[in-house]
Formats: structure tokens, sequence, C-alpha cells
């Protein structure tokens, strides 16, 4: 027997999680980032995913297009620890992740940003 409160549970992260989907497909909810687990990167990096690259059950690398304006260049960030610079990503409710630290591109565009819990939070 399931006791009520669990089964009220279900129901309620069941709901949320479907508000939370449908808020990204909203224009204004655009702007929270999602992961994909990908084995290869597809050619064409769509806005508002964070790629996560596998090998095997080992998350290797998070890519992303770069969130500033027109730029749209591949951001890869590496999440192996025996590589520098290395950049830890935490998943919150509903898969949103957060990526430390920072990320700051020196060259190119110079974006600098963070990612907390799917959104872009600009330094500059
Ligand atoms: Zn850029």
């Amino acid at each position: 027997m399931t006791a009520p409160k669990e089964i009220l549970q279900t129901v309620r992260s069941t709901a949320s999680r479907w508000l939370v989907g449908l808020w990204g497909r909203l224009p204004w909810g655009r702007k929270r980032y999602r992961v994909s687990k990908v084995n290869d990167l597809p050619e064409r990096l769509r806005p508002g995913m964070l790629y996560v690259v596998v090998e095997g059950k080992v998350e290797i690398q998070a890519t992303m297009a770069c969130p500033r304006g027109r730029c749209s260049s591949p951001l890869n960030l590496n999440l192996m620890p025996d590589d520098h610079p290395m950049w830890t990503l935490q998943r919150h409710n509903h898969g949103l992740p957060s990526l430390a630290p920072s990320v700051w591109r020196k060259h190119d565009c110079g974006c600098h940003f963070w990612l907390r819990r799917g959104e872009v939070v600009w330094c500059d």
C-alpha cells in the first residue's frame, strides 16, 4: 500500500514537471537551459540546450552555443577532473543545470557568465 501522502507527492512532482516543460516552450520561458546527453555533438547546437557528451557512463564535456547575441559559437567545457580548466555540472530539480566556475571566453566575444539553474547570469 502506498500512503496517500506519497501519491500526492508523486502527483505534485509530475504536475510541476509538466508545468516546467510547458514553461520552457513559452517564448518568455525559453531562457532556461536544459541538458541533453549525447554521444556525439549535433552539427548545429540548439539555443537553450546544454549538451553533455558522454563516453559510456562518463560525462566528459559540456557544450553549448554561446548565449551572447549573435555569437552562438560553440563553448566546450571540460568535465573531466584530469584536465584543466574543468567545470562541475550540477543538476537541480527538473534537470536544470548549473555550471561552476563561470564561463569566461577571453577571446572571441569575451562573454563571461554563470549558468545557474538553467539560467545565464551575466558577469558584466
Ligand atoms: Zn560568444
